[in-house]
């Protein structure tokens, strides 16, 4: 079957088909700039076109990507009957949704009323689902939460704090996000570190621009670092994480700003970008932190001692750990990162093969034969686990 998985952004719209018996994408790409001028990246075959097009609307960005799947030198199938089902990427589906939905005029009410908890990114998302319904009346969609897999959590996780009040009439709790990535990754770790999914203790560290850390327990998500929003916990690429919350007064008086302004500072110019001054990539940090730049060096071990942090806890809070997992751009590719947070964690007895840890963007056992803990690389695919998710409703 083919599986159109779609992932919508407010002036974005990413796809890729993906065949459900291969499990490889055929074609993938990124329509960008929606609403302004618009330019279509299209890969398929190994070949890599840009296409400058006018995007106006989400509506004609899908229609413009349904044209290059059936394209006859570049489209990879014949005719749009041959898209069986279509999987949306979803942000946030807050309490009512603890698992993947087929979409019908009713869920998309009831997503809408999620939307006030991911302003930027649930309309983004409800538009493409319009768009594609629009144009393939006549498959199913299928919305894949990236919040439901930690849906899961027991109270105690996810509860903050606060006057009970405002969970009870505003959903103030931590909701966790990553959450296909998390799943996906936890599933493969355990048939990687040959222990059984159902009875196992994991922790699955995402380290990419967002990043995020969750405790497995027994196949279910008992805690995890991102919480209401996707700003809370580990350091980002210009994400601050956590933070002392009356930072947000003190900021704003002292730089007479609004508490939206203090937001957007915390969303866009924080993390290692903010600390660094030099960027938000992790590559360029290394990079600066190797010719003796401090700020990089500072930049890189904040964002370190955070994951050890992280790990430690919930290595407490699981009551030990089996395995654990590096995953997403950082995670898989870093081998400077994954070392120094390797280093911070001898004192559960994870210990390293350095030789291993080389190794970039694929599966590997980065631990020694004595560690007590697996520790393993298991690349990301978020894509395809929404596509496995909508091949169950197809
Ligand atoms: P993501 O958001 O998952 O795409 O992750 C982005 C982060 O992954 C960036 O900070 C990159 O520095 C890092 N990354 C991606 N590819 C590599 C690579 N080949 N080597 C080192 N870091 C990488």
């Amino acid at each position: 079957m083919n599986i159109l998985v779609v992932n919508c952004g407010s002036s974005s719209l990413k796809f890729q088909l993906i065949d459900s018996d291969t499990e490889k994408a055929n074609a993938s790409g990124n329509c960008e700039r929606i609403g302004l001028d618009g330019k279509i990246t299209y890969k398929t075959n190994g070949k890599k076109t840009e296409i400058d097009v006018g995007l106006p609307n989400h509506a004609v960005a899908i229609k413009k990507v349904l044209d290059l799947l059936v394209d006859s030198n570049d489209g990879v199938i014949k005719s749009l009957d041959e898209i069986n089902a279509v999987g949306h990427r979803m942000v946030h589906g807050g309490e009512k949704f603890s698992s993947s939905v087929v979409i019908t005029d009713e869920i998309i009410k009831e997503i809408e009323t999620c939307n006030d908890l991911a302003p930027l990114h649930n309309p983004a998302n409800i538009l493409g689902i319009r768009a594609c319904q629009e144009v393939m009346p006549n498959v199913k969609h299928v919305a894949v939460f990236d919040t439901a897999f930690h849906q899961t959590m027991p109270p105690k996780a996810y509860l903050y704090a606060l006057p009970k009040e405002y969970y009870e009439k505003y959903g103030v709790r931590r909701y966790g996000f990553h959450g296909t990535s998390h799943s996906f990754v936890s599933k493969r770790l355990a048939e990687l570190a040959g222990i059984d999914y159902n009875n196992s203790k994991m922790i699955i560290c995402h380290i990419g621009s967002g990043a995020s850390i969750s405790a497995i327990k027994d196949g279910k998500s008992i805690d995890t670092s991102m919480g209401m929003t996707p700003l809370e916990g580990l350091v980002m690429g210009t994400r601050s994480g956590d933070i002392d919350p009356a930072i947000i007064e003190y900021i704003c008086q002292k730089e007479g700003i609004s508490v939206s302004e203090m937001t957007l500072i915390l969303n866009k110019n924080s993390g290692v970008l903010g600390l660094s001054g030099i960027s938000n990539d992790f590559r360029d940090l290394v990079e600066a932190r190797e010719q003796g730049n401090k700020d990089a060096k500072y930049a890189l071990e904040v964002l370190v001692n955070r994951v050890i942090k992280y790990i430690g806890a919930y290595y407490m809070e699981l009551g030990g750990a089996d395995a654990i997992a590096f995953t997403a751009g950082g995670g898989e590719n870093n081998s400077e990162i994954r070392k120094d947070i390797m280093d911070g964690l001898s004192a559960i007895g994870i210990k390293m093969n350095e030789e291993a840890n080389k190794k970039r963007g694929e599966e590997v056992l980065l631990s020694t034969s004595d560690s007590k803990i697996q520790v393993w690389v298991v690349p990301t695919n978020e894509e395809l686990a929404i596509a496995r998710e909508t091949l169950r409703f197809a």
